[in-house]
């Protein structure tokens, strides 16, 4: 099939059904989709889909099947290792248009989402319903579900809550072959054979598309208290973790050296009125804990 050919049969496929996905050629669209942070290999993509509905990413895939197209599975482009970069004609398949929170639970505390809702916005949608979703990082405004899933993202809270894939009740995917799963059902306890949701997260996108999932919420944590501490040694700081969860429950850890600190000081607007001084200091460590 020839890219014009290639482009043709998806418009065809996404205007199929009730409610049409789209697909994006304009050299703008082709540039901006087929990179994400990494900005290391050109884009070029055939085509940019975005599908509405699962059916849609079944058929996207059935179609790439037969006729030998390659899919590249796309988020908030915010990943950091090239994973959603088209740069060898292929036809990128774009989850923005699937960012419906689809169902919420108040009494399992789940919330189920279609794989394009922005991290921030599950973020905001725990917080309106009195909860917590604690996977947190700097790019949580841009990245989507499926992306943080799909590299099982971290972020700042790790050392407490864990990775994304601790908050993963359901998954709803599109395999590489064409099939629909419906992995682990929302079930909290679930001891039926393998569980298949782990292989999905974390994978990239090699096996599949993940187009729906239930994530689960958490008790909102309260008395937060920021410390900034300053040390002389980057080898301490492993010490003063060991000592600090001795006492109390942390809920964040990070250490920065002294060049980003002077960085960000003229920036932050901070209540006091002088600079500390860095002279003896090399290395900070910033820890969130809950205030006794
Ligand atoms: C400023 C900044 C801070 C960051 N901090 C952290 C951090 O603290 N911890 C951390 O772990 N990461 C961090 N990251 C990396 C990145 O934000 C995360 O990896 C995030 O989870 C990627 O989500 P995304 O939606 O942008 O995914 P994308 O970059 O779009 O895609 C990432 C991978 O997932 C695949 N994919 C996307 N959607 C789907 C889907 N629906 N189904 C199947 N596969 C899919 C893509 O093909 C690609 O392989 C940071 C990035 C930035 C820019």
């Amino acid at each position: 099939m020839n890219p014009e050919q290639i482009v043709a049969s998806l418009k065809a496929l996404m205007e199929a059904g009730q409610t049409p996905g789209k697909v994006l050629t304009d050299a703008a669209d082709l540039e901006n989709y087929g990179k994400d942070w990494t900005k290391i290999y050109p884009p070029k993509p055939v085509a940019i889909v975005l599908p509405k509905t699962t059916e849609q990413v079944q058929a996207l895939v059935r179609f790439a099947n037969e006729n030998q197209v390659a899919l590249v599975p796309s988020g908030g482009r915010t990943g950091l290792s090239a994973g959603a970069v088209a740069a060898n004609g292929e036809v990128v398949v774009a989850f923005d248009n699937m960012n419906q929170i689809l169902d919420f639970s108040a009494s399992d505390r789940t919330v189920k989402c279609q794989a394009g809702v922005v991290t921030e916005q599950l973020q905001t949608y725990a917080e309106d319903n009195g909860l917590y979703y604690p996977v947190d990082f700097a790019s949580a405004g841009s990245s989507q579900l499926g992306g943080n899933l799909s590299t099982n993202a971290g972020g700042i809270k790790v050392i407490r809550y864990g990775m994304s894939r601790d908050w993963v009740a359901g998954l709803k995917v599109v395999t590489g072959k064409g099939d629909i799963l419906d992995l682990n059902k929302d079930l909290a306890k679930n001891n039926t054979g393998y569980d298949l949701r782990h292989l999905f997260i974390g994978a990239e996108g090699t096996l599949g598309f993940i187009t729906e999932a239930t994530m689960k919420l958490s008790r909102k944590p309260d008395n937060l208290t920021v410390l900034v501490l300053g040390l002389n040694d980057l080898t301490n700081t492993m010490d003063v973790l060991q000592a600090f969860q001795k006492q109390i429950d942390l809920t964040a850890y990070e250490f920065f050296s002294h060049q980003p600190w002077g960085m960000y000081w003229p920036m932050a607007r901070c209540r006091r009125r002088s600079k500390p001084r860095l002279r003896t200091t090399r290395c900070w460590n910033l820890r969130r804990c809950p205030t006794r």
